[in-house]
């Protein structure tokens, strides 16, 4: 019987669930989901949404609207708002909600990691004076504005609408490399001395963290939150 799908998406996870899917059963609508953040996201050859519902009202509407069967959430693991509002919105309207999760990275031999469970904790942890690699979403950034003594760089897929309120920071425009040998010879270029990473997990932007650990650079791990299910 044909369904309707509801993917929210905006990882790289998320386009192989919808292949997968649309492979295996050519005859479901499948409607994929983008938050609409970047301005050229990887996406899907088919039905895409882009841009939030508006909360979880306006979700249980499009949920009703668009007579959704099922809900799969393959979202970043620290998109939680998303997350806990499409649980709760399947929850009113009696949809199947489906999430797929992503396991944590696992600190490894030569790795010198701080865990931390917050972005606070993150922020004073950092010593005096440290050169921190910043490798996290733009909405993180403004928890280091008291950070004046530290100089960061900053890594953005797309260049900011205006200058952010850290005191002192170079941005570097780009998405990061697959190649740890890469993102290590930018970390040395930058003469980095710490790297501050939210623990994510999957293979996608693991090879920083490999690059740490091949150049001994500390990372300050941001603990992913607990997931929706
Ligand atoms: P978030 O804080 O959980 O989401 C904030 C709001 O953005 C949501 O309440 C929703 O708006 C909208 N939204 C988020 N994901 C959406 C989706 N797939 N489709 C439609 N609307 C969506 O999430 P975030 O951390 O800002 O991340 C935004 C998106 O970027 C996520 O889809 C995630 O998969 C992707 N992403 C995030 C990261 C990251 O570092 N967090 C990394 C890679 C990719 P409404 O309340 O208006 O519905």
């Amino acid at each position: 019987m044909s369904k309707t799908i509801l993917l929210l998406g905006g990882t790289a996870e998320a386009i192989a669930t919808y292949n997968e899917l649309q492979t295996l059963h050519p005859d479901w609508r499948i409607i994929y989901s983008l938050a609409g953040r970047t301005q050229s996201p990887e996406t899907v050859d088919g039905e895409v949404n882009i841009g939030g519902f508006g909360g979880i009202q306006g979700l249980v509407q499009y949920l009703d609207d668009n007579k959704i069967d099922k809900l799969i959430d393959v979202t970043h693991p620290f998109a939680t708002n998303m997350s806990q509002n499409a649980k709760d919105a399947c929850q009113i309207c009696n949809v199947i909600y489906e999430v797929v999760l992503r396991l944590q990275w696992i600190q490894q031999a030569g790795d010198n990691w701080i865990d931390v469970d917050t972005i606070t904790e993150a922020t004073e942890k950092l010593p005096q004076n440290a050169k921190p690699f910043l490798a996290l979403g733009r909405q993180y950034l403004s928890a280091f504005d008291h950070r004046t003594d530290c100089d960061f760089i900053v890594r953005m897929v797309d260049a900011p609408s205006e200058k952010l309120s850290l005191a002192h920071y170079q941005i570097i425009l780009g998405k990061p490399s697959n190649q740890a040998q890469d993102e290590l010879a930018l970390f040395k270029h930058h003469n980095i001395t710490h790297l501050v990473s939210r623990n994510s997990g999957g293979d996608r932007s693991y090879a920083k963290i490999q690059a740490a650990s091949m150049g001994q650079i500390p990372v300050i791990m941001i603990k992913q939150p607990k997931p929706t299910t």
